[in-house]
């Protein structure tokens, strides 16, 4: 069957292959140690799932408006004020099945052909593929551990071309968990007001900080600024929600229309009882952050003490996310792809390698899993190391 040629251009996603094989070897009986996950590995609170069951109860099981429940979008215009700073009418928000469709369909509204996309690299393996699917060209500013992941104000710059529509900024970052801090945050504004760009803001892991990290949207730096950003967040990562498909977009009245046209033709509304359990999220107790925060926090220290403890490896230290982003010495004599397969199919290691993130002398390992767990796998990391 001949497909079409825009499907040509979109690779499959690694990740999600790695986790599948890791499953798979698990299912085998094999003891396999896994830090492939994106998603944190609590369950949702509880005061969440009710709220969606009560809405079950009350027969919210109906198609709602395409855009949203509104109360939703009310209570999404409340949380960008009060955390975020940022002046957002209900009317500006399009509630969409997680922060990825919400990305999607930006790129889907905004993005002709010729149009390049600036993304920092290492990315989230879907930016690229997103901007390709839209017909955009992906321009990638490389950086790397010695510059802890981030691109300077410098780099943005020199990226800049006459056809270039787009940033795509992500902090706390996956895969890198670095975290721009507020003046570095500020002097990159700069950079995009004067070349007069827009920004999308990925701040899906704004609440997953450690040792006193700060997040500060870039929309939220000056009224230039905020002209310029679109923000893209969801539910899934600050309280555990992966599966409930709920994210949103907030920006420009136009773009917001425009993206509740195309979503009202591709997915319509985010399953209608699943937004309730949203609004408990935003408008409910908010120590769900705090408990999974501290216990992320712990395994943060064991993770990175241990990684940097291995000859070989350069792992800066994470401000935020659940990651651990480890940069290859080329001594070791392997590349990522390698590194990583051997690790798993020998030692049942189970790590995302760096191509998946356009860094193929990194690997990625996740944190969201238990003490237990990560303790094992280093002492099975740190023998293959020791072999090499
Ligand atoms: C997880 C993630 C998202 C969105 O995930 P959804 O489950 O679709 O809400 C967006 N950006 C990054 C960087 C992520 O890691």
């Amino acid at each position: 069957m001949k497909l079409a040629a825009r499907i040509g251009q979109v690779s499959p996603s690694l990740t999600l292959a790695i986790s599948a094989k890791a499953k798979a070897m698990a299912t085998e009986g094999l003891d396999v140690c896994s830090f492939s996950a994106g998603e944190p590995d609590f369950n949702t609170p509880d005061h969440v799932k009710e709220a969606a069951k009560t809405a079950l109860d009350e027969g919210k099981t109906r198609y709602g408006p395409a855009a949203g429940e509104p109360k939703l979008r009310e209570a999404i215009a409340r949380k960008l004020q009060r955390d975020n700073g940022l002046t957002y009418d209900s009317s500006q928000i399009l509630v969409t099945n997680g922060g990825k469709q919400s990305l999607y369909n930006l790129m889907q509204v905004l993005i002709e052909p010729g149009d390049e996309v600036i993304i920092p690299s290492p990315y989230w393996v879907s930016y690229p593929d997103m901007v390709k699917l839209a017909g955009g060209t992906p321009v990638l500013v490389q950086t790397d551990a010695s510059s802890n992941f981030k691109i300077s104000p410098e780099q943005l710059r020199q990226a800049i071309t006459p056809r270039t529509k787009l940033l795509v900024f992500n902090s706390p970052s996956n895969p890198t968990g670095m975290v721009y801090s507020p003046d570095e945050v500020r002097a990159l504004a700069a950079v995009v007001v004067a070349a007069d760009i827009l920004v999308v803001s990925d701040e899906i892991y704004e609440k997953i900080l450690y040792d006193g990290a700060e997040h500060l949207s870039i929309g939220a730096v000056s009224p230039e600024a905020f002209q310029r950003t679109i923000i893209s967040n969801g539910f899934a990562k600050a309280y555990a929600m992966t599966g409930w498909r709920v994210g949103y977009l907030a920006g420009d009245p136009a773009l917001i229309k425009a993206a509740t046209s195309l979503q009202g033709h591709s997915t319509s509304n985010v399953c209608t009882f699943a937004q309730y359990g949203a609004i408990a999220a935003l408008e409910g107790p908010q120590d769900c952050i705090g408990i999974m925060g501290a216990a992320f926090a712990e395994r943060r220290k064991v993770m990175i003490d241990r990684l940097n403890a291995i000859p070989g490896f350069s792992c800066p230290t994470p401000g935020g996310a659940f990651y651990a982003f480890i940069q290859l010495d080329p001594a070791l004599g392997l590349d990522s792809m390698d590194f990583c397969t051997t690790l798993l199919d020998q030692h049942y290691v189970a790590t995302i390698p760096g191509v998946a993130f356009g860094a193929s002398d990194c690997f990625r390992m996740s944190y969201a899993t238990d003490l237990g767990t990560i303790e094992k796998g280093l002492d099975r990391l740190t023998q293959f190391v020791k072999s090499l």
